[in-house]
């Protein structure tokens, strides 16, 4: 049914082609690409089921990716390099006339700021090419985002509050390491937190507000405020939504061992001269931890990420919790991956295939919220990633 272009081949990049690879009927043709070849040879090698083709690109470099596409001849591109590169794989495939998708927004490498308007600003470039771009299509953002549009469509008349809860009770076994790319996970968490009450932004000192949070299977985590693009986008195409909040739980030696980076500078993004030669202190620290995609053997305990929403039915309170668990020996068992990288990769590579089935189509950039979220969420369980709903039971996020 189409071609799909990989660019990035890290945990996640790993996982959206095996999962391509699994669904042959629909991805007919694939090419891994990265700035490494090496690591796409690495994952090509290992899936036997049909050919892999790869190839060195670096995707900061517009004419490099309009030279592959062209090459390749690709139906739509997944980017799952880093969020630098988004703006120009977005340029190569408005010039090629290529669909898109990606699973984190853009950010400047200077600045670490979360905002969609870089991408939303190619909208009407997109629409007048007659392609879709399709942003934020991980598990958060991503599934959360579905997650959201199926509970609006099937449970409630108005959302009013909205608590996205993330926990990786996992233990991989190492005293530090990020469980997607270092450099973009430390930005992310080292950011003041931020989150929506009554029609604007409230912002908070990071990690400085947090709480005990129940998680399905799992139990009570300490769960910390901080701020995720996905609620931007949200409270944007649910103007109902009154509170919009996003937790995630950290262990406390990773807290401790983040304090103490921070201390010394080690996650600064700030270049310093260092013997003669201009380096960044946190890309220096991401070349010293492990690389996500080691992370997998060995790993124990599962993610649960979910939404918990609170707004009102036929008149009446209701309260829905959806949410996914995720074992890392499972997904390791499967295809040798984390979870993380898996709960990534198979929404990506769903959403690849809800644009080449026209599922989801009209040309433009969108957010997953504003497709239909059925087909999405049929095909979630199939590849991997089964989903629970509770309805108008308390929510864990308001107990205590
Ligand atoms: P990794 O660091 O493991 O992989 C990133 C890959 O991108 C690497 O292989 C890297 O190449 C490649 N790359 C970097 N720069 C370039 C470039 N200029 N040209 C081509 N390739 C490049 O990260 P992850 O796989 O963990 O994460 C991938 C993406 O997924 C990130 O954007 C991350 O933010 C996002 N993500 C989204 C989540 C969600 O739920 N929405 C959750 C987790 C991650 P090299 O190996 O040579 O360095």
């Amino acid at each position: 049914m189409g071609r799909v272009l990989i660019i990035g081949a890290g945990g996640v990049g790993d996982v959206v082609t095996r999962k391509c690879a699994q669904a042959s009927h629909i991805f007919t043709d694939i090419m891994l690409a990265s700035r490494t070849q090496s690591k796409c040879d690495g994952i090509a090698g290992q899936i036997t089921t049909m050919p892999i083709q790869t190839a060195q690109v670096d995707a900061d470099n517009v004419t490099e990716v309009v030279d592959l596409i062209r090459a390749f001849r690709p139906s739509i591109v997944i980017n799952v390099a880093l969020p630098y590169q988004d703006l120009p794989i977005m340029d190569a495939c408005l010039e090629t006339k290529v669909h898109y998708l990606d699973t984190a927004n853009y950010e400047p490498r200077d600045v670490a700021q979360f905002e969609y308007q870089w991408q939303w600003a190619y909208h009407e470039r997109y629409r007048e090419a007659g392609i879709t771009a399709v942003l934020g299509c991980g598990f958060d953002p991503g599934v959360t985002g579905v997650f959201t549009a199926y509970a609006r469509r099937h449970h409630f008349d108005e959302i009013h509050t909205l608590d996205i809860v993330d926990c990786n009770a996992g233990d991989h076994g190492k005293a530090f390491a990020t469980n997607f790319n270092p450099e973009i996970n430390i930005r992310e968490i080292t950011q003041r937190g931020r989150f929506w009450e009554d029609g604007r932004w409230v912002e908070i000192d990071p990690l400085s507000v947090h709480r005990p949070i129940a998680y399905p299977a799992i139990g009570v985590k300490e769960s910390y405020l901080i701020y995720h693009e996905e609620l931007e986008s949200l409270v944007r195409h649910i103007p109902s939504i009154r509170r919009a909040r996003f937790w995630m739980t950290f262990g406390e030696s990773y807290l401790r061992h983040l304090t103490v980076l921070r201390n010394v500078g080690m996650t600064s993004i700030t270049p310093i001269l260092y013997e003669g030669r201009e380096i960044v202190p946190l890309q220096f620290l991401k070349a010293l931890l492990p690389e996500p995609s080691s992370l997998g053997a060995g790993y124990r305990g599962q993610t649960s990420i979910g939404c918990q929403i609170r707004g009102v039915r036929d008149g009446r309170d209701r309260t829905c919790y959806l949410y996914n668990n995720c074992s890392h020996e499972e997904t390791f068992r499967e295809i040798g991956a984390q979870a993380v990288s898996y709960t990534t990769g198979v929404p990506a590579m769903i959403g690849a295939m809800m644009v080449l089935t026209d599922q989801w189509k009209g040309p433009g950039v969108f957010n997953v919220e504003e497709f239909d979220p059925d087909p999405f969420m049929d095909a979630l369980g199939r590849y991997g990633l089964p989903w629970h709903e509770e309805i108008d039971r308390p929510l864990p996020v308001e107990a205590g």
